[in-house]
C-alpha cells in the first residue's frame, strides 16, 4: 500500500525522484505526502513546497508541518501516563481550566516551556547580511504567515494565495535591509513582483 501511494506521489511530483534516488526521501514520507496531498487536493506547486517541508524531518514531525501547510485538521493522539496523587490533583485543576476557551492550549504551552530552551540551542543563526533566507528562516516565516501570502490590499483584504510563496524583504536587501525575521514576510510570486515594481519606480535612478 505504501509503495503504491509513494509511486503515485512520484508520478505527480517528478522533483521527488532524484531525492528518492539519493536516499533523502523514504517510502514512509512519500506515502505521507501522497495521503495528505490527496486529502487537500493540492496543486503541483503545493506538492513541491510540501516536499521541501518534509525533507530532513521525521515522519511524525513532517505530518505536523504538512497538516498545517495544507490546512488540514490536526491529528489527535491519546497519551497515557502514570502520576502520583499530587500531580493527579494538579492535573485535574489544570483540566478544569482548560475547558475555558482561552486556556485550551494550556498543556501545549506547558510542554513548550519545558521543551523550548533545548530547541533554541539547535537553531541555526542566519546571517542578516546574506541575501537569501535560509531553510530555517523560511520555515519560521512560512509558519508565522500560516503558509499564506501576507499581502494586504488597500481595502484591507489579505491575499488568499498559498502557492508559489516567496520570502520578501520589507526594506529591500539592496538598500541594506536585513535578512532577518523582523524585515521579512511571505508573498506569493504575483505580489512579490508587484511590490518589487512599486519599489523600482520609487528608487532614484
Ligand atoms: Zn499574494
Amino acid at each position: 500500500m505504501r509503495r503504491i501511494e509513494g509511486m503515485r506521489f512520484l508520478k505527480k511530483t517528478p522533483a521527488a525522484i532524484p531525492l528518492v534516488e539519493k536516499g533523502n526521501l523514504n517510502l514512509s514520507s512519500l506515502s505521507l505526502l501522497e495521503r495528505l496531498s490527496t486529502e487537500s487536493h493540492a496543486s503541483p506547486a503545493q506538492n513541491v513546497e510540501a516536499l521541501n517541508l518534509t525533507l530532513g524531518k521525521s515522519v511524525a514531525a513532517a505530518e505536523l508541518e504538512l497538516r498545517e501547510y495544507f490546512n488540514l485538521a490536526k491529528k489527535k493522539r491519546v497519551i497515557t501516563i502514570e502520576v502520583d496523587e499530587e500531580t493527579y490533583q494538579l492535573w485535574e485543576d489544570t483540566k478544569a481550566r482548560m475547558q475555558e476557551p482561552k486556556d485550551r492550549d494550556a498543556l501545549k504551552k506547558l510542554c513548550n516551556t519545558i521543551a523550548a530552551p533545548k530547541r533554541e540551542q539547535t537553531k541555526v543563526r542566519q546571517s542578516p547580511s546574506a541575501r537569501g533566507a535560509g531553510i530555517v528562516l523560511r520555515r519560521t516565516l512560512l509558519k508565522k504567515a500560516q503558509y499564506r501570502c501576507e499581502f494586504v490590499s488597500a481595502n484591507g483584504t489579505r491575499c488568499e494565495s498559498r502557492q508559489f510563496l516567496q520570502c520578501d524583504h520589507i526594506t529591500p536587501h539592496s538598500i541594506c535591509g536585513e535578512t532577518a525575521q523582523n524585515n521579512m514576510r511571505i508573498l506569493c510570486s504575483e505580489h512579490n513582483k508587484l511590490v518589487y515594481q512599486k519599489f523600482s519606480c520609487l528608487r532614484p535612478s
